[in-house]
């Protein structure tokens, strides 16, 4: 929390404006400042900046963001180092700082509870299941040392009772290594092989446990004040100049996928503990390679969550590409049975990743039949709109018409606009206005601050908004009145690692659109983006009900229905007569005024 509020210190002392400009010449353009954007080939100029809102967003490429998310863009920085020299700027003592003393205390912690499970591990009767489980999947005593490996002693309190006299239970809790019970703490991992996790200094921060039999399987340690597991890869210390030598980074998903490959000799292997990937994992390779190979085991890497997270690193500007193996081979057994060549030739062979999305989908779908046809449009709709490349989202939509057999315009019709573009400073023709709705006129409204949440929050729940604004509108919905309104939920978004909807939120509060009367423009956008829309599903609900009751010769519910059905469409009605009275709306489609692009042409 204290974080939170140096951040918000920060936040409100910065000069976004000043800052921007050591990087982009800017000119003052209505409210805002316009230049080029350094993070694309921008000639327009599409890069907007508001002093006032403390927000940059640039409609050409769809980033966005505060003051400290530009820092960290343009000199490739971590969230804490941004922040931190942001704060030395500002004149704000960080948290962290105060903090120094305290980190060096808990890396003294967590190094003793590596050396006892080390010591756990090599002790004759105690050690003795673990040892022969790491042997079993090829790590000898060698292997253990290398890379710090142990085990974590069955019963409660191994761990409190080695370490505690000496650091206290505090520093225990702290750490991670205890979990706050009814009686008291007690140990965190117990009857686990252990595998430190060690920071960029060979330093180790936090652990991974690996149960022999039970769940979870894999334990790691909580966010502490040195570890963020969404900040972190594991084997990353030692995979670093391997990485950048190879210009490529291998991710795996678990401890000993890493170890294995590196035990094999590819030694530009990090894991991401885990299949969803996070932005801030994302950031961390982008700072040190161009291209992800992602290795995960078959069965994870079509999920959802592994799909997002190569989403995600694409977005981050990396190439990434999927390593495909044989029916019931992963990279563990193909090191095992072939050597570390086969597990080279997979990642060299490995395949773009929505060639790898695109053949899942063929897999799963029937792409012969109309059912299939319309299961793979839908279901490719999210991963179409989640890629921020126009030339891939091409490629997609043509590999999509390829496959199946329709012309490769309308499916790209059918998956619809490309994100953060549809209203745009530089080049918003009306065709790209057409996809601009009216639950984006009520999130501009709300982000602009030119409504507050509790003004609408009688009529609209953060379930009316469709699933992909719903952390935005939860965010609103938890905001504090605040004219930066949107500088507070950018904050929050990224907290929970949201960045497309950071860039998200800026686009509405910056798009270069005017609302004329603000009264009726909500009136307007609660009618279109809430109102009607519930008019719609209750007509879909009472219409499969009329069918149902025919169909079962329940007459007298069916007349019954069918009143109800007439009133609903008589409310829908009203609403278009309302919708015609009110003519031209507070902003309208065809009246969007452009901040500074209307004054200057
Ligand atoms: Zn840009």
């Amino acid at each position: 929390m204290a974080l939170r509020q140096d951040v918000q210190a920060i936040k409100e002392r910065v000069d976004i404006i000043a800052l921007v400009s050591r990087y982009v010449t800017l000119a003052k353009s209505g409210s805002s400042h316009k230049g080029r954007c350094p993070f694309h080939k921008d000639d327009t100029p599409s890069f907007m900046v508001n002093g006032e809102k403390g927000l940059w967003h640039c409609f050409g490429c769809g980033e966005g963001g505060d003051a400290i998310g530009f820092l960290m863009k343009i000199e490739k920085l971590s969230f804490m180092e941004a922040a931190q020299r942001l704060a030395e700027e500002t004149g704000v003592s960080l948290t962290s700082s105060r903090e120094d003393g305290e980190r060096d205390a808990l890396r003294a912690v967590v190094a003793a509870a590596a050396e006892h499970f080390a010591a756990n591990l090599t002790d004759a009767r105690a050690g003795a299941r673990a040892r022969a489980y790491l042997e079993s999947r090829g790590f000898d005593e060698a292997a253990w040392k290398r890379y710090g490996l142990g085990y974590a002693l069955p019963g409660w309190d191994n761990v409190k009772r080695a370490l505690g006299a000496r650091f206290g239970a505090e520093r225990l809790l702290q750490a991670g290594l205890v979990v706050e019970g009814e009686k008291g703490t007690y140990d965190r991992f117990r009857d686990r092989t252990m595998f430190p996790i060690f920071d960029l200094s060979g330093r180790p921060i936090a652990f991974g446990g690996r149960a022999f039999e039970g769940e979870p399987k894999y334990l790691n340690s909580p966010t502490t004040t040195l570890f963020d597991k969404s900040r972190y890869l594991y084997g990353l210390h030692w995979a670093r100049d391997a990485m950048r030598a190879a210009g490529h980074a291998v991710l795996v998903e678990g401890y000993t996928d890493v170890l294995t490959l590196h035990q094999a000799g590819l030694t530009n292997v990090v894991g991401s503990m885990g299949t969803s990937l996070t932005q801030g994992q994302a950031d961390l390779l982008g700072r040190l390679v161009r291209e992800v190979v992602i290795a995960y085991d078959r069965d994870s890497a079509g999920g959802a969550g592994a799909v997002r997270g190569m989403q995600i690193l694409r977005n981050s500007g990396l190439d990434v590409r999927v390593a495909r193996y044989a029916e019931d081979e992963d990279p563990d057994s193909l090191v095992r049975k072939y050597g570390g060549g086969a597990m080279r030739d997979a990642v060299q062979d490995a395949v773009p990743f929505h060639q790898f999305y695109l053949d899942s989908l063929a897999a799963r779908h029937n792409p012969r039949t109309v059912a299939g046809k319309e299961a793979i449009l839908a279901e490719a709709r999210d991963f179409y709109r989640g890629v921020r490349s126009l030339p891939l989202q091409q490629e997609i939509a043509r590999g999509i018409a390829d496959l199946l057999d329709l012309p490769p315009e309308g499916v790209a019709r059918e998956l619809g606009p490309r994100r953060g573009r549809s209203v745009a400073g530089g080049d918003g023709g009306p065709s790209s206005r057409a996809s601009w709705g009216a639950e984006d006129d009520l999130l501009s409204l709300l982000l602009r601050g030119d409504v507050t949440w509790a003004r609408v929050a009688g009529t609209v729940t953060v379930d009316d908004f469709a699933p992909e604004h719903r952390p935005l509108a939860d965010a609103l919905a938890n905001a504090p009145e605040s004219p930066r309104i949107c500088d507070w939920v950018v904050e929050r978004l990224r907290e929970q690692g949201l960045e497309d909807l950071v860039e998200r939120a800026t686009y509405y509060a910056l798009a270069p659109v005017k609302f004329a009367d603000v009264d009726r423009a909500l009136e307007d956008a609660l009618e279109h983006a809430v109102r009607l829309p519930r008019l719609e599903r209750k007509l879909a609900e009472v219409g499969a009900a009329i069918r149902a009751a025919a169909e079962a010769g329940q007459w007298e519910e069916w007349a019954r229905l069918t009143r109800d059905q007439q009133a609903v469409a008589d409310e829908v009605a009203q609403a278009a007569v309302r919708d015609a009275r009110r003519g031209m709306h507070g902003r309208g489609q065809g009246e969007a005024q452009g901040e500074g692009e209307a004054k200057a042409g």
